[in-house]
């Protein structure tokens, strides 16, 4: 998609983009090395557009560099972490020059003192979980990508994973971040402080904005002491209505916080077996929960998982079973993490969704799924972080029907489900982003004067519109 207001990347362009990050840090004219930088992990392919040159910096003076050219000359500029994104946030949609951070991926300091980490945004987030491990501590706000995606990406779409319903996501861990604006100048937000109210809490604003408003290129995490215990369970249950209905009984009902709360339909939970081999008795199960609890006292952990197994045992399930070792436990974990994988693999067409509503509502929106199943005849598995209301329903396109059929079904069920989840006073991201895979449906979950206060917080930091064109609204 070209647009009339850009310009192109040149080869005088490229000859200045060299001189700044150096020739082996620009990639030009080379196709097959530009394709690998034009998607994200969306399953649509027919969202993939290669940038015009790929650029790798290798510190902030760099990006402010290749930031004052590009505002300069008119070339749009997306910021990309290891494209693990799920909103096509990291896809160039008008070409022009990929700021790819995986050169800057040093942990600078781990201070111990103050319970800090500073990251370069291209660092890996487990490399960060490796290196914390034998200090006792770690960053409570990362996301089940851990092992593909970087620390820039999690605080550009503000990230939630498996623990969210207990530790929160990204936006509470990050104290401080160094951003390069669209006309090149270096801002120092925050520190190391964990209190702040000086002005407007432009850090706050800076985690979620999905590479909108400026290009992060330090950060600086907080830390939280690792939790010496942990117990996890896998229930199985017959039917989706008794999995999902432990939910608001475990965290409304139960007055405790679990560490994690996650559900699996039938095929999510079924297919991710099969593709595991798993022995565990899969083949029944109509539902799976995987529940968590952790903290420092081995009484208090063993009393809140005994509460949750309660909970599910009310409801008649099929097994239920523990793990009290790290072993068993990442077992189960990797049942739960492969389902995007597996159902990405099950049909050509496929659409990875995020939405989000109030933990209560849980059950509603499950069965509004199921009806949409039936009113479409297309599958859509759904599997997430139930205990924080946020779920991935995966529509599949059916392998009889057409290419043409589901370019248009896509739209409609989208739209239904959307406007089911903001009846039900949810939205239609919860830790994906909006990107460009969504942007056309904000209006459904958005007023007009709150999309133009952020198209004009936008205009603020980029007046010319350059840092990752065509996301969220544009
Ligand atoms: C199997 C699987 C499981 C997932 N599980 C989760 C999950 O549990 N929770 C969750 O939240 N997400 C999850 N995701 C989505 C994804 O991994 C996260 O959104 C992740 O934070 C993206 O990081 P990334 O480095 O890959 O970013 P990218 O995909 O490269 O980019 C994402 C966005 O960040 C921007 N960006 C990247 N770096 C910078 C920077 N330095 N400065 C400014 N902007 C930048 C990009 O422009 C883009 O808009 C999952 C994805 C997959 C494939």
């Amino acid at each position: 998609m070209s647009h009339a207001r850009f310009a192109p990347v040149t080869d005088s362009i490229v000859r200045e983009l060299r001189s700044i990050c150096g020739d082996a840090n620009v990639i030009f004219g080379d196709a097959s090395r530009l394709a690998r930088y034009s998607r994200d992990q969306v399953p649509e392919k027919h969202s993939h557009v290669p940038p015009e040159a790929v650029v790798m910096p290798g510190a902030a003076a760099e990006v402010q560099a290749v930031m004052r050219l590009a505002n300069r000359e008119l070339i749009p500029v997306t910021p990309r972490g290891a494209g693990s994104g799920l909103s096509g946030g990291a896809i160039p949609v008008f070409g022009g020059i990929c700021l790819s951070m995986e050169r800057m991926n040093r942990i600078l300091e781990v201070d111990t003192a103050n319970l800090v980490a500073v990251v370069e945004p291209g660092v890996v987030t487990n490399k960060l979980d490796e290196t914390l491990k034998p200090l006792g501590l770690f960053f409570a706000g990362y996301p089940m990508s851990e092992e593909i995606c970087t620390l820039g990406g999690n605080v550009a779409h503000n990230a939630g994973g498996g623990r969210a319903v207990k530790y929160g996501v990204t936006r509470r861990y990050i104290t401080g971040l160094d951003v390069v604006t669209p006309s090149g100048e270096l801002l120092t937000l925050g520190g190391k402080r964990f209190k702040d109210v000086t002005g407007y809490d432009l850090v706050g604003l800076m985690v979620g904005s999905e590479g909108t408003l400026g290009v992060v290129t330090r950060i600086i995490i907080r830390l939280l002491p690792r939790p010496r215990y942990r117990r996890s369970l896998l229930v199985l249950f017959d039917g989706v209505r008794p999995a999902i209905e432990t939910v608001p009984e475990i965290v409304i009902g139960g007055r405790m916080v679990p560490a994690s709360i996650e559900f699996m339909d039938r095929i999510s939970f079924q297919e991710a077996c099969r593709s595991l081999k798993e022995s565990l008795p899969w083949e029944r199960a109509g539902a799976a929960m995987l529940l968590e609890s952790d903290g420092s006292h081995e009484a208090q952990v063993a009393e809140e998982a005994a509460m949750m197994e309660s909970v599910c045992r009310a409801r008649g399930p099929l097994d239920v079973f523990t793990a009290d070792s790290e072993v068993d436990s990442a077992r189960f974990w990797k049942i739960r993490k492969q389902i995007p994988w597996t159902l990405k693999a099950l049909s050509t067409h496929s659409s990875i969704e995020d939405i989000v509503v109030p933990v209560g509502e849980i059950p509603a929106i499950v069965e509004k799924i199921q009806g949409l199943e039936k009113e479409y005849a297309v599958r859509v598995p759904v599997f997430g972080h139930a205990g924080d209301g946020n779920l991935h329903a995966h529509p599949l396109k059916d392998p009889l029907s057409t290419e043409a059929a589901w370019y248009e079904l896509i739209p409609r069920l989208l739209t239904d489900l959307y406007t089911a989840t903001a009846a039900l006073g949810g939205t239609i991201s919860g830790e994906h982003g909006i990107g460009s895979k969504r942007r056309q449906f904000l209006p459904l979950v958005m007023g007009a004067g709150q999309i133009d206060l952020l198209r004009r917080i936008k205009q603020a930091f980029d007046p010319n519109g350059i840092l990752n064109p065509g996301k969220i609204f544009d």
